[in-house]
C-alpha cells in the first residue's frame, strides 16, 4: 500500500508523475528508446528542456521579464558558492534564518565580505527576523524563503536596492509571490519539483557580468545561459521528471491553485497542533511554514506509542531534524489533504488514548 509520505527531501511527487516517468524509462513517447538513453542533443530532449524552462518561467509569472531558467547540477548547495562567485565583488548581505542560510554564508565568505544583516540564531531559528536595517552598498542580499529544518517561512521579503537572491529549495511553486522582486531564485529539485539531481536556477540576466574575477566555466552562469542549460550533459531524467511535475502543476491551475490547497493543509495540521494538549508547535505562529510543520510532544514518554501509531497508519518520514527534535511533517505540493488528515487523525487518536 502506498504510504503517506511526509519526508522532507527527497520527498513526495504526484503519482501520475511517477507513472509517466517510469513509462518514459522503458519507452519515451513511443520512440522505441528510453529517455535515459537518447542524446541530450536530440530534438526530443531539447524539446523537454525547453518545455521545462518555459513552464518554470510561466508558473512564476516571469515570462518576458528578462529572466531565464537553468537546470544545473550540484544541488542547491552548489548555488551557495555559485551565487557568490558570480555576483560578490566586494560586500554582500545575508539573512541568517537557519542551517541552510548559514551554509550559504560560509561559502560566500570565500569570495568577499559578508554582512549578516539579521539572524534568528538566538532562538534556535524558530522565527523570522523583522524590522532590521539593510546597509547600503551591497552587491546583493541573500535570503532563504523557507527553512526546511525549522519550519519557518518568510512572508514578507526585504525591500532592497540591489539584487535579491533567494534559496527557495523547499517552497518554490508553493505560493503566490511577486517573483520579479528576485534577481536569482534557486531550488534543488528534490523538495517540490522532481527527483534529486538537478537544481532550478532562475536568473535575471542583467544582474550578471559585474565581477572582475575569472570564473571556471561550469560555475559561470553566463556560460550556462549562453548554452541554454546545455553546456554539458544535463541530468536528463531529473529534468524530464521535473518537467512532468511542472506540467501537472499547470494543469491543476498553477501556483494560485496549489497555494490554496497548501493553505488548507497547513491550517489542518496547525490547528491540531494548537488544540491538542499533547503537541506543541516549534516555530513562531506568524512565521509558520506551509511546507514543513515542526512540532514536539509535550510528554516525551508518549514517543514510542505515537511512532507506532504513525507506522500503523502508513505515515512515513515525520521524524524531526536532529537540530530541532520532535516531529516534522513536510507537506509539499504533491501531498493531498487526505494524507494530512490521516496524520491529524493519529494525533487526535493519541489524545483519546493517552
Ligand atoms: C535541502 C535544502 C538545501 C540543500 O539542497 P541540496 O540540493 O541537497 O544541495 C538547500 N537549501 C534549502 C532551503 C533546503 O531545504
Amino acid at each position: 500500500m502506498k504510504k503517506h509520505n511526509f519526508s522532507a527531501g527527497p520527498c513526495i511527487l504526484p503519482q501520475e508523475v511517477f507513472n509517466e516517468a517510469s513509462q518514459a524509462i522503458l519507452d519515451f513517447d513511443n520512440s522505441g528508446l528510453s529517455i535515459i538513453e537518447i542524446s541530450h542533443r536530440s530534438k526530443a530532449f531539447i524539446a523537454v528542456m525547453e518545455e521545462a524552462q518555459n513552464l518554470a518561467l510561466e508558473l512564476l509569472g516571469l515570462e518576458g521579464k528578462g529572466y531565464k531558467a537553468l537546470f544545473l547540477q550540484g544541488g542547491a548547495s552548489t548555488q551557495f558558492l555559485m551565487a557568490a562567485y558570480n555576483l560578490l565583488q566586494s560586500k554582500a548581505g545575508y539573512i541568517n534564518t537557519g542551517s541552510w542560510s548559514a551554509k550559504a554564508i560560509k561559502e560566500a565568505k570565500l569570495f568577499g565580505d559578508v554582512v549578516e544583516i539579521a539572524s534568528s540564531k538566538d532562538a534556535n531559528f524558530n522565527y523570522i527576523p523583522k524590522g532590521y536595517e539593510i546597509p547600503s552598498g551591497l552587491d546583493y542580499v541573500h535570503c532563504t524563503s523557507n527553512n526546511t529544518i525549522f519550519g519557518t517561512q518568510i512572508k514578507e521579503f526585504p525591500k532592497v536596492d540591489c539584487p535579491l537572491i533567494c534559496d527557495m529549495s523547499s517552497d518554490i511553486f508553493s505560493r503566490e509571490l511577486d517573483f520579479s522582486q528576485f534577481g536569482i531564485i534557486y531550488a534543488g529539485a528534490q523538495k517540490n519539483m522532481g527527483p534529486a539531481g538537478t537544481t532550478l536556477v532562475v536568473i535575471k540576466e542583467d544582474i550578471l557580468g559585474k565581477v572582475d574575477r575569472q570564473i571556471p566555466s561550469m560555475l559561470d552562469y553566463q556560460v550556462h545561459l549562453g548554452k541554454d542549460s546545455m553546456f554539458n550533459t544535463p541530468p536528463v531524467f531529473a529534468v524530464y521528471t521535473s518537467m512532468l511535475t511542472l506540467k501537472w502543476l499547470k494543469k491543476l491551475g498553477g501556483v494560485a491553485a496549489i497555494a490554496e490547497q497548501n493553505e488548507k493543509k497547513a491550517k489542518l495540521i496547525y490547528s491540531e497542533i494548537d488544540l491538542n494538549p499533547l503537541f506543541k508547535g516549534f516555530a513562531a505562529k506568524e512565521d509558520r511554514s506551509t511546507m514543513n510543520a515542526t512540532f514536539t510532544l509535550t510528554d516525551e514518554s508518549l514517543k514510542e506509542t505515537f511512532d507506532t501509531m504513525c507506522a500503523e497508519a502508513g505515515i512515513n518520514g515525520v521524524n524531526g531534524h536532529r537540530s530541532v527534535g520532535g516531529y516534522r511533517a513536510s507537506m509539499y505540493n504533491a501531498m493531498t489533504l487526505e494524507s494530512v488528515a490521516a496524520l491529524v487523525d493519529v494525533m487526535s487518536d493519541l489524545e483519546r488514548k493517552a
